[in-house]
C-alpha cells in the first residue's frame, strides 16, 4: 500500500470508491509512514493516535459533489484540535489542549479525513522559515540541511515528504505559497472569507487566512469542496461559491482567452534571483506558446507592499498576542504583583522574533506615532487593494515568482530580520489585497551548499485572481500544470521507502 502515498488524494479517493483500498487502513500505514519520516523531517510536533481512535463513521453526500473524504491529513499547529495539545509554536502555549475543534478541523472531521498531528511552525505564525519556532524546526525534503519556508514548515514538509494527502496551513503573508515554492509542492491561500477562521490561534486577523497544501492543484479543489462552508462562528466567512471546486477546476482552459498579467516590478533581476527568474521566464514562456496574452503591469507601489505589510501585522499582533497574560492563557507567575506577573510570564514565554514585533506593533499604534505608521500603512494597503482590482479590469490572472529566492541553509538568515522579511517580497500583496493566489511548482535550480556541493531545489509560479475567483484560478493552476507535464513526485530517498521510481 505504501507505493500509493505519494499519490494525489483524488486518486486515492478513486481507488477507495472502487473498493480497491480501504480509507482507515490507508490512513494506517500513511501514519506508520510518517513516523518513519519524521526523524528526518521533524514536520509533526504532536501525533493522533489513529489505532485507537480506530475507523470514522463516513456518509457520503448524495449531490455527487467529490469532497476531500476519507483521506488522511495534517494540520498546522495553529489550528485548536479538541483533545489535543495546540501551541501555534510557542513555549507560551505549552500544554494548552483546547476543549473545542477548529470549524476547518470539525469539516475534515465530519468528512471522515484522518487528522495524523499537528505541525510544526514558526511561533504564532511569524517567520519564512520555520526556525521561530519553540520546538525545533521541520527540514526540507528535498534536502535536509535547507528551511523548508515557513511559516507553515512543519505542513508543506509532510506533504512534500509523502507524510500526508494533504495539510492545512495558514497564509497571513505568505506562509502557505512560499513554502509550497521551496519544497515543490501546491500552495493555495483563497480568498479572505472563503474559509472559517474561528478555532484558528491570530496573528494579525485582517490577513490571516486557512490555506492548504497538496500534491496537485486539484486536490486543492477537492479541500475547497470540504472546507468552503459559511460559518456562524466567523462574521467574515461568507463563501462565494457554493459550487463544485473540483468539476470547475478540471474544465479546460482556452489560453488564447485568457490574459495574464507580469508585474514588471517582480521580473526585476536586482530583487528576483536568477535560477527563479530563469524558471520564471520559461513559464511564461509556455503559456505564451499555448497563446496566453501576457499583459506587463507596473507596480510603484512593489516597494511599500513590505513595509505596510509588517506595520499592519505588528500592529494587529500585539493586541492578538495581549491574552497571552498568565491569567487568560498562558502559565501564571508566582509574582504578587499584576505588572510583574505579565512580565515573567510574558518575557519568558514569547520568543525573539515575536517579542521584536508586539514592540514594533506597540509603538506604531501609541500615541503621536499611530498616524505616522499604522494610518500611512492602512492607506496604502487601500492604494494596493485599488491597484489590484484595476489590473483585473485588463487581465484575468496575474503570475509572479512565488519567492524571490530558493530556500536557503538553515541559519542563513536570522541574524538579519529584513533579509528575512524579504521572503514574501512578492506574496504579501495578495494578502493586503484579501485575494487568493496559489504557488504551482515549475522546476528546479541549482544552489552551492554551505559543504560545497551543488542542490537541486524546487521554485514555484504564483498566480493570484481577482478576489472571489478562486475557481478560475485552481483551474489556471490545474490547466497549467498539464501544461508544463508536472507531476508531483518526491525525492528520490523518500521514493526508496515507497518502493517508487522517483526523479
Ligand atoms: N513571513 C511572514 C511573516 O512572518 C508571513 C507569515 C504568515 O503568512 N503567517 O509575517
Amino acid at each position: 500500500m505504501r507505493e500509493l502515498l505519494a499519490r494525489p488524494g483524488h486518486e486515492l479517493l478513486d481507488l477507495i470508491e472502487d473498493r480497491e483500498v480501504h480509507p482507515y487502513e490507508l490512513s494506517l500505514e500513511q501514519a506508520r509512514l510518517s513516523h518513519e519520516l519524521d526523524s528526518q523531517l521533524d514536520s509533526f510536533t504532536v501525533w493522533n493516535d489513529l489505532e485507537s481512535r480506530g475507523p470514522l463513521p463516513y456518509t457520503p453526500q448524495q449531490d455527487g459533489i467529490r469532497r476531500f473524504s476519507q483521506l488522511p491529513y495534517a494540520a498546522k499547529d495553529v489550528f485548536c484540535t479538541s483533545g489535543l495539545q495546540t501551541t501555534a509554536g510557542s513555549r507560551i502555549l505549552k500544554g494548552y489542549i483546547p476543549p473545542f475543534n477548529s470549524t476547518l478541523v470539525d469539516l475534515l472531521e465530519r468528512s471522515g479525513s484522518y487528522l495524523l498531528g499537528k505541525t510544526n511552525m514558526d511561533e504564532f505564525a511569524m517567520g519564512s522559515s520555520g526556525e521561530t519556532c519553540a520546538y525545533g524546526h521541520s527540514r526540507n525534503p528535498w534536502h535536509l540541511d535547507y528551511v523548508p519556508g515557513g511559516s507553515s514548515s512543519g505542513s508543506v514538509s509532510s506533504v512534500a515528504g509523502c507524510q500526508a494527502v494533504m495539510a492545512l496551513g495558514t497564509d497571513t503573508g505568505g506562509s502557505v505559497r512560499q513554502p509550497a515554492s521551496f519544497c515543490g509542492v501546491v500552495g493555495f491561500r483563497p480568498t479572505y472569507g472563503q474559509l472559517s477562521r474561528y478555532g484558528m490561534v491570530a496573528y494579525s486577523s485582517s490577513c490571516d487566512q486557512a490555506a492548504v497544501f497538496t500534491r496537485c492543484s486539484l486536490d486543492c479543489a477537492l479541500a475547497m469542496n470540504t472546507l468552503s462552508q459559511p460559518d456562524p462562528q466567523d462574521s467574515t466567512c461568507h463563501p462565494s461559491s457554493s459550487g463544485d471546486y473540483f468539476e470547475f477546476a478540471r474544465r479546460e482552459v482556452h489560453w488564447e482567452k485568457l490574459r495574464v498579467g507580469v508585474i514588471r516590478e517582480f521580473t526585476d533581476p536586482g530583487r528576483i534571483d536568477a535560477p527563479v527568474l530563469a524558471n520564471y521566464r520559461a513559464s511564461l514562456d509556455k503559456l505564451a506558446a499555448a497563446g496566453t496574452q501576457i499583459v506587463e503591469l507596473d507596480f510603484p507601489l512593489a516597494d511599500y507592499c513590505l513595509p505596510a505589510y509588517y506595520i499592519i501585522t505588528a500592529a494587529e499582533c500585539s493586541s492578538n498576542l495581549a491574552r497571552y497574560d498568565g491569567i487568560r492563557y498562558g502559565p501564571a507567575s508566582g509574582q504578587d504583583e499584576l505588572l510583574a506577573r505579565y512580565v515573567e510570564t510574558r518575557g519568558a514565554g514569547f520568543g525573539a522574533e515575536v517579542k521584536r514585533r508586539i514592540l514594533l506593533g506597540t509603538y506604531v499604534l501609541s500615541k503621536g506615532y499611530q498616524d505616522s505608521y499604522y494610518d500611512r500603512a492602512r492607506r496604502l494597503r487601500r492604494d494596493i487593494r485599488d491597484q489590484l482590482l484595476s489590473w483585473f479590469e485588463s487581465v484575468d490572472i496575474i503570475a509572479t515568482p512565488t519567492s524571490p529566492t530558493l530556500a536557503f541553509p538553515f541559519g542563513a538568515r536570522n541574524e538579519d530580520p529584513v533579509r528575512m522579511y524579504i521572503a514574501d517580497l512578492c506574496t504579501v500583496f495578495v494578502n493586503l489585497a484579501g485575494t487568493a493566489g496559489i504557488s504551482v511548482p515549475n522546476g528546479f535550480g541549482s544552489d552551492t551548499a554551505p559543504d560545497g556541493s551543488t542542490v537541486q531545489l524546487p521554485t514555484g509560479l504564483q498566480l493570484v485572481c481577482a478576489p472571489w475567483s478562486d475557481e478560475l484560478l485552481l483551474r489556471v493552476a490545474h490547466n497549467f500544470e498539464l501544461l508544463s507535464g508536472w507531476r508531483y513526485t518526491p525525492p528520490q530517498w523518500i521514493a526508496k521507502k515507497l518502493g517508487i521510481q522517483a526523479k
